[in-house]
This record gives structure tokens, C-alpha cells and sequence, in this order.
């Protein structure tokens, strides 16, 4: 990938928050959703390929299948732990900021969190509303082209686990040449990536100038406690503990995070860590030196299931609610709240906004309106930049801690 492209996309990002800023033209919201939806597709077309090959290819190139054991159960493990401490931060910030009082008082009145809201109703009857057993029901998908068009991930990854695994049992001779035609299919896949991102810089001004022409920041008055606790607790996660967790595995931080700067930003515009997996792959093997072993199991495994911005943005907007309307969160309910952030951010998909149907699982669940979250709305586009971001970074993060204690094994 070039070198500069960061640079590029850095300033075509900042261009982007200028223009969206001062040009509220409908001509030009109109040509950067068109330029965006384009760069969006691009990116979103290489996600299927991208995922059935390298988890295939990932796992076909372990020297041996009990290996694979181990890389799960490391894979697993990590991700699990970064949820946790994600909703934990997140639970912790919103007991001491406490973004849902005014003058130590519920502010949901003041919020409009008590008006019953249509807006709510209609974006959710869009996104179809399941329980927490449908999600890991779509895990063993009954037909893996329906799937796929669906876009439902955990379903292509269990096939694609499964294909890997059988692979490696059948006849030596057809296996080594299925390993190749699946490499040079993966290799081709990144290929695509690189050429796509040669338009990054025009893809991500105009996703974000449309963001920022649209939403502006005067939607953010009222609820600036809320987004500032959002903020500060993503912060946390994304500045000190990953970082630390980097650290401790003797791996640069800074290096690390220098890196991973097209992936971030591509997450920051695109909203969507799906879309954003060939870049992350591209900069964890190109940029970052992970091997392709690790990287085609770990990163497609991650962009799926490991969202720790999502876990705790969803706890946080919980419990900003349950606050914001009076409503006591004791120890037991605080504990319910942060097991179904995590379990649902597993089990969401990783596109725009889908935070938005698990935050309202988690308010069914401890018996609040899903129509309070009607105001969260309004700021939760520029949110969503953010919280993918950290999603993207944590499953960087442990990809490049996964590959160190692979090698140390090795
Ligand atoms: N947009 C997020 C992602 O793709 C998911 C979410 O929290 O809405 O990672």
C-alpha cells in the first residue's frame, strides 16, 4: 500500500470536516453520498471474497489442524477480555460524569427522552428487532449464498472454519493444490483492496463531508454529556488500555497505531468494520509484518464478532437512559446491562448504526421504553465513526498480540 496514502486520507478528512461544515448545498450532499455510496460498495464487494479465502488459506497454511485450537482459544480469549474491560470503562464513566442528571436531577424530561418517539419505531421496524437466540441461530446458516447476500457474517466465517477443517483431511496431493488456488484467490482479493484504496482519499471526503453537511453539530446541544461520556470512555479504551495491553506483549504502541492509520480512518468514514476488513488486513500484513496465518483467522474473526466500542457504547447509552429517567440501576441490573452489551456486540453486525437494535435489546431487558433512545438518534452517526474506530483498533491490537506469543510458541 503506499506510504502516503495515510497523509492523503488524512487531510481529505479534514478537508472533509471543513466543507461538510460551511457547504450545506443539497448539490453537493448529493454528489459526496454518491461519490461515498460508491467507495462504501467497493469496499463492501471485497468482504465476502476476502473472508471465505483468508480464513480458508489461514487455516489450510497451519502446519498442523490442533493449531488451530490454540489460535482460537487465543483469538477468543482476547476478544472476550477487550469486551469486558471495554463495558466496564464504559459503565465506570457513567457513574462518575453522569450524563443522564441536570442539577443532580433525571434529566429526561429536559433530554425528550420521555416523548414516545416514531422516529424509534420506524428505524427499528427497518432493522428487524430479533432476540438474542436468532443471532447465534444465523451462525450455521442453511444456505451460504443467502447468507452472504445478507451480509451475515458469522454464518460465512462458521462455513468457512468448516471448509478449512476439511480440508486439511482430505488426500494430500488435492490438498496442496486446493491451498494454492485458494492463496492466489486471497492474494488476488488484496490485490482488489490495494487498487480500491487508491480512491480513498476521494471516498472519505465525501462519506464525511456528507456527515457533517447533514448533521452538523447543533444536534449535540442538549445531549453533550452523553456524547462527551461516550467519547472520554472510547478514549480510554482506544489511548491507555489497548495501548497498555500492546505494552505489556513487548509490542510499540506507537508504532503499532502509526500503522494501522488507513484502517482507522477508513473505519472513522465508513462507519462499517465489515467494510473496513480489507484494509485492516492489508495494513496488518503489509504494514505492520503479521503473518498471513494469523492475520486471515484472526482479523475476519474480529471484524465480526469483536466490538468493543460497540459493547461499550451500548452500555453507556443504556445506562445514560435508565439515569436520564429516574430509574435506579442497582448492582444486579448494572451486571445484566454489561453481559448483554457483550454478548450482544458479538452477535451485531458490523455496519452503520447496528449498535441501535442491540442498545434497544438491552433496554426491553431491564424494562425501560425503547422509544427513550429517540433523542441518541441525532448524534449517533459521528458516534459511530468513533466507536468503529476502536472496534477496528482492538481487533488490530490483538491480532499483533496473537502473532507475538505465535511466534515466541514457534
Ligand atoms: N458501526 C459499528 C461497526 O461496524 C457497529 C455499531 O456499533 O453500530 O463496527
Amino acid at each position: 500500500m503506499n506510504r502516503n496514502l495515510h497523509v492523503k486520507i488524512l487531510l481529505a478528512l479534514i478537508l472533509a470536516v471543513a466543507a461538510g461544515l460551511v457547504i450545506k448545498h443539497p448539490l453537493f450532499i448529493d454528489a459526496c453520498t454518491f461519490v461515498g455510496q460508491l467507495f462504501f460498495n467497493a469496499l463492501k464487494m471485497l468482504i465476502v471474497p476476502i473472508i471465505l479465502s483468508s480464513m480458508v488459506a489461514g487455516i489450510m497454511n497451519l502446519p498442523d489442524i490442533r493449531g488451530l485450537g490454540r489460535l482460537g482459544g487465543l483469538t477468543v480469549s482476547y476478544y472476550l477480555a477487550t469486551s469486558i474491560i471495554a463495558v466496564a470503562t464504559g459503565c465506570l464513566f457513567v457513574f462518575l460524569i453522569k450524563p443522564g442528571l441536570y442539577h443532580s436531577m433525571p434529566a429526561g424530561d429536559v433530554l425528550g427522552l420521555n416523548a414516545s418517539g416514531s422516529e424509534v419505531s420506524t428505524h427499528l421496524a427497518s432493522k428487524s428487532l430479533t432476540d438474542m437466540k436468532d443471532i447465534f441461530l444465523r451462525m450455521i446458516p442453511p444456505n451460504i449464498v443467502s447468507a452472504a447476500a445478507k451480509g451475515q457474517m458469522l454464518g460465512i466465517i462458521f462455513f468457512g472454519i468448516l471448509f478449512g477443517v476439511s480440508a486439511h483431511l482430505i488426500p494430500r496431493e488435492r490438498k496442496e493444490l486446493l491451498a494454492r488456488v485458494v492463496q492466489a484467490i486471497f492474494d488476488t482479493t488484496m490485490k482488489m483492496t490495494e487498487l480500491v484504496m487508491y480512491f480513498a482519499p476521494i471516498g472519505i471526503f465525501a462519506l464525511v463531508a456528507k456527515v457533517f453537511a447533514q448533521t452538523g453539530l447543533s444536534a449535540l446541544g442538549p445531549l453533550m454529556l452523553f456524547f462527551i461520556t461516550v467519547i472520554l470512555s472510547l478514549g480510554f479504551h482506544f489511548f491507555i488500555t489497548l495501548p497498555l495491553l500492546l505494552k505489556f506483549f513487548g509490542i510499540n504502541p506507537i508504532t503499532h497505531m502509526k500503522n494501522m492509520v488507513p484502517a482507522l480512518l477508513t473505519a472513522f468514514s465508513t462507519s462499517s468494520s465489515s467494510a473496513t476488513l480489507p484494509v485492516t488486513m492489508e495494513c496488518m500484513e503489509k504494514r505492520a509484518g503479521v503473518p498471513n496465518r494469523i492475520s486471515a483467522f484472526v482479523l475476519p474473526l474480529g471484524a465480526t464478532v469483536n466490538m468493543d466500542g460497540t459493547a461499550l457504547y451500548e452500555c453507556v447509552a443504556a445506562l445514560f437512559i435508565a439515569q436520564a429517567m429516574g430509574i435506579k440501576i442497582g448492582i444486579f441490573k448494572a451486571f445484566l446491562v454489561a453481559f448483554t452489551a457483550v454478548i450482544t456486540s458479538i452477535g451485531v453486525a458490523g455496519i452503520p448504526a447496528a449498535s441501535l437494535v442491540a442498545i434497544a435489546v438491552i433496554l426491553k431487558i431491564i424494562g425501560l421504553p425503547v422509544e427513550a433512545m429517540g433523542p441518541i438518534l441525532a448524534v449517533d452517526r459521528i458516534l459511530d465513526m468513533l466507536r468503529t474506530s476502536v472496534n477496528v483498533f482492538s481487533d488490530s491490537c490483538g491480532t499483533a498480540i496473537i502473532a507475538k506469543l505465535e511466534k515466541h510458541e514457534d
